[in-house]
């Protein structure tokens, strides 16, 4: 089944199949991976061709190298804080055949549901009990999901309170929409609007997305956000599913995909995320030539970290506790968490384990929210739940005019204590508590801006007192 969208004349293509492919088969050169990385360091976004010097960096000395300096960038640029949200799957009903995914409509062992009005509501109302203020929202692509059904969906989560509880910012992950449906989702007030390419490679694209499905345009997804842009969705993110096709080349490419937006737009992706292919409903994993170890996993993050230094760079519950424990210093700024898969799982909180014939995919962390918490606190990460920029108009271009040295220290660290502080008000459980009132502690006498600090103090004391939603 078809849907209908012009398969654009006036299609963009920055994806240079020839250059990438040779810039990912490049051999080590030292001193050009020292030289990058020192401009990496002074916070400047960096081209393709100097990106291909750290991704072909094969020297453990110099991978350290690479790892340290992404280390020390997230600090510097990011903090110590880590943004958290939740997937909530609207609807699993899917036109296209996509090999790697559980939903795809060949399987018959899928079982099909789409939430209705009264279950979203509980679902969210579930979400908020645990401490959720942020959501992104997943559907199947389907003639079902058209943008008044989704703008519909993002009205009923802002609006759905329980308690303290509310949800403060609404992403979502669909499929791609023409310009006019961006505009009714923006209306509805999206924060990010998210999707992956899966593989940037135009041939591996056509084997995993099957001819006479809507999702074999390559063109019509890879000038997905360029429409969301003109619409005026500002805020957009952008991915690669690792595993089907060589990581250098997706690596590559997905910095041409930001450089792009740059060039047009002004703005670069808000986020970008590096999903791995995880076991799902009728997938083999073995049968899959491009799997990404471990280890190259932690390259390729470190080297987005310092390849676009003021993206948000989203780690996903796919992976496990050991792996998310390893890599999050590498640069991670929000990871989801609490994460369940199933439609409707939220609420039918019974069922036990996974059931994959019901799922997208298998989760690699199943923790739930306030153990994740514990976990970060204990690491000495803020947790947060800041969607202050979002509701500042702090988006887009303008959001990029404020990623300057200190931006993040005056607003996003004092946002993360004041949501961090609100979370464990409300929802920790007493150890989680204790162990995050230490780290706030903590920050607050790390904490040095003269001008901000008073503000904080009295704020935090607001906080304690029962307030709710104070940000900067
Ligand atoms: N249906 C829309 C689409 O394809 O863009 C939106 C959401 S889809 C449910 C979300 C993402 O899940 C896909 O873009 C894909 O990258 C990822 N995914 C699918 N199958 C997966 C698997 N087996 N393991 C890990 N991620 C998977
Ligand atoms: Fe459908 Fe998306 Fe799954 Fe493809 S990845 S089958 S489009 S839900």
């Amino acid at each position: 089944m078809l849907m209908e969208h012009t398969i654009a004349p006036d299609a963009v293509d920055f994806i240079d199949d020839e250059l990438l492919t040779r810039l990912a088969r490049q051999g080590e050169d030292k001193a050009r991976v020292r030289e990058v990385i020192a401009k990496s360091l002074e916070k400047k976004a960096l081209s393709l061709e100097e990106t291909a010097a750290l991704l072909a960096a094969e020297s453990p000395e110099l991978i350290e190298e690479i790892f340290a300096a992404a280390r020390r960038l997230k600090r510097d640029v990011y903090g110590n804080r880590i943004v958290l949200f939740a997937p909530l799957y609207i609807g699993n009903y899917c036109v296209n055949d996509c090999k790697y995914c559980g939903f795809r409509r060949s399987l018959r062992s899928t079982v099909r549901r789409t939430l209705n009005d009264e279950e979203l509501v509980r679902e969210i109302i579930e979400l908020e009990n645990l401490g959720h203020k942020r959501l992104i929202l997943v559907y199947g692509e389907h003639p079902n999901y058209s943008p008044e059904f989704i703008a519909h969906t993002v009205e009923i989560a802002y609006s759905t309170k329980s308690g303290p509880g509310e949800i403060r910012r609404v992403n979502i992950n669909a499929a791609p929409l023409s310009v006019e449906g961006f505009k009714t989702v923006k209306k509805a007030g999206i924060g990010t609007y998210q999707i992956f390419q899966e593989t940037y490679h135009r041939k591996t694209y056509a084997v995993y997305h099957p001819e006479g499905t809507d999702k074999a345009d390559y063109f019509w997804r890879l000038n997905a956000m360029d429409r969301a842009l003109q619409a005026g969705c500002d805020d957009v993110g952008l991915g690669v599913l690792f595993g089907l096709y060589d990581w250098k080349y997706e690596v590559l490419a997905l910095i041409a995909h930001s450089l792009h937006l740059q060039r047009q737009f002004n703005v670069g992706p808000h986020t970008i995320s590096f999903p791995r292919i995880q076991p799902a409903n009728g997938l083999a994993l073995e049968d899959l030539p491009y799997r990404v170890t471990d280890a190259q996993f932690k390259r390729l993050v470190a080297i987005l970290r310092l390849a676009v230094p003021y993206t948000g760079l989203i780690m996903t519950a796919r992976e496990s506790k050991a792996v998310r424990d390893d890599v999050i210093e590498f640069g991670v700024s929000q990871i989801d968490a609490g994460t369940r898969l199933e439609i409707g799982s939220y609420q039918e909180k019974d069922k036990q384990g996974q059931q994959l014939n019901r799922e997208q995919f298998q989760v690699g962390d199943p923790r739930e929210l306030d153990e994740v918490i514990r976990w970060l606190a204990e690491r000495e990460y803020v947790p947060s739940f800041c969607t202050s920029c979002y509701r500042k108009g702090r988006t887009g271009e303008h959001f990029m005019e404020f990623a300057i040295p200190g931006f993040i220290h005056n607003f996003c660290t004092p946002n993360a204590l004041l949501t961090f502080s609100e979370y464990l008000n409300d929802y920790a459980s007493p150890q989680t508590k204790a162990v995050g009132e230490a780290l706030v502690k903590k920050e607050m006498q790390r904490y040095q801006n003269e001008k901000i600090k008073p503000q904080l103090i009295t704020r935090l004391e607001q906080v304690n007192k029962g307030e709710h939603d104070l940000y900067f």
